[in-house]
């Protein structure tokens, strides 16, 4: 029996007796058939293909994500306050120079999601997934905090620093999946030189909502989660700028400027490398997820406010000890 004809019968058997019954029916409708599996659907779709032919439309198909360009279940408009070259850049370097699905005529005086300006900014609309729509809207708020540590690290330098600090990975707008993880993992987020143009301390840094202990708004983290793999980029981090990377934590929080919202910086906090291992509860897996996180207590962290008191009595020491022994361990299973 020829291949054709066996798929003949598999339909015959769902009461699918003619080509106009066929062509009645989506993908979805098709693959709900009795003993019509993939294979078959496909064949039959090529099969029509060849006669010029196509199944019917799907009214509920899932709508195709403009980040990660791949039809998504939970793909669905997502809505953004953007001004006018933000909108540009998402549409161009993130979504593949798809436009928005919708803008709105309307224009209002309000705080850019991308950078975080007061200006005329529109809602625009693009289908997105979940996930997309998570990363997206992470990248304005790590703008938004990679601008925070640099206004920090002047202040808090201010007139007694023999080091300058330089953003070397900063957050971009990107297709999912464009840059390699080689790159990535080697890359500290920042960078600060000695006067002699030599790197000598890397900064990894990491936004939340939440405060830590001494500072900030609201009440202190109990435990910090770091994935073993941002574990990892650290070290990977530090040997290639055979200098020490410190955690440091941020946190930016929303203020409303109705319809919008503007990210503030509102606290900042560094981690000796030397002292993560000693103050790792676990290493487990993330709750609903594949990723496994290392969790930390937070007393490792201290206020930035102490980072020149640091640098000036201790860390010397500490890049000379990394130098002639590597970089510490920061967490073990
Ligand atoms: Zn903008
Ligand atoms: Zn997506």
């Amino acid at each position: 029996m020829s291949f054709a004809r066996a798929v003949e019968k598999k339909l015959l058997r769902a009461q699918v007796a003619s080509v106009e019954q066929l062509l009645a029916l989506n993908e979805r409708e098709l693959r709900s058939l009795p003993d019509i599996g993939p294979a078959t659907v496909s064949s039959i779709i090529s099969a029509l293909a060849e006669a010029g032919l196509s199944l019917a439309a799907d009214p509920y198909e899932a709508y195709e994500c403009a980040r990660h360009s791949d039809v998504a279940r939970d793909a669905e408009l997502r809505a953004y306050f953007l001004c006018d070259s933000c909108r540009d850049a998402y549409a161009q370097l993130a979504f593949g120079d798809r436009s928005p699905e919708w803008v709105s005529r309307e224009r209002v005086e309000g705080y850019c999601g991308h950078c975080n300006e007061l200006r005329v900014v529109r809602l625009s609309q693009w289908f997105l997934c979940g996930t997309c729509d998570r990363v997206i809207r992470s990248i304005g708020r790590g703008l938004a905090s990679a601008k925070f540590v640099e206004s920090v690290w002047a202040d808090t330098f201010r007139g007694t620093s023999e080091l300058s600090l330089r953003e070397t990975d900063p957050v971009e707008l990107r297709p999912r999946g464009r840059r390699s993880d080689v790159d990535r993992s080697a890359t500290a987020d920042f960078v600060a030189d000695y006067v002699s143009g030599e790197a000598v301390l890397g900064i990894e840094l990491k936004s939340g909502r939440s405060a830590l202990t001494g500072g900030g708004i609201g009440k202190p983290m109990s435990q910090f989660q770091l994935d073993t793999t941002d574990c990892d980029d650290i070290t990977a981090a530090a040997v290639a700028l055979n200098a020490p990377v410190f955690l440091v934590h941020a946190q930016v929080i929303g203020r409303a400027h109705a319809p919008t919202e503007r990210y503030e910086g509102v606290g900042l906090w560094f981690a000796r490398p030397w002292d993560m291992l000693q103050h790792l509860e676990m290493v487990r897996r993330r709750p609903r997820e594949t990723r496994d996180a290392a969790y930390f207590k937070t007393t490792m962290f201290r206020p930035f406010a102490e980072f020149p008191s640091y640098v000036e009595d201790r860390f010397w020491a500490d890049l000379e000890s990394m130098r002639r022994g590597g970089f510490p361990i920061l967490y073990q299973r």
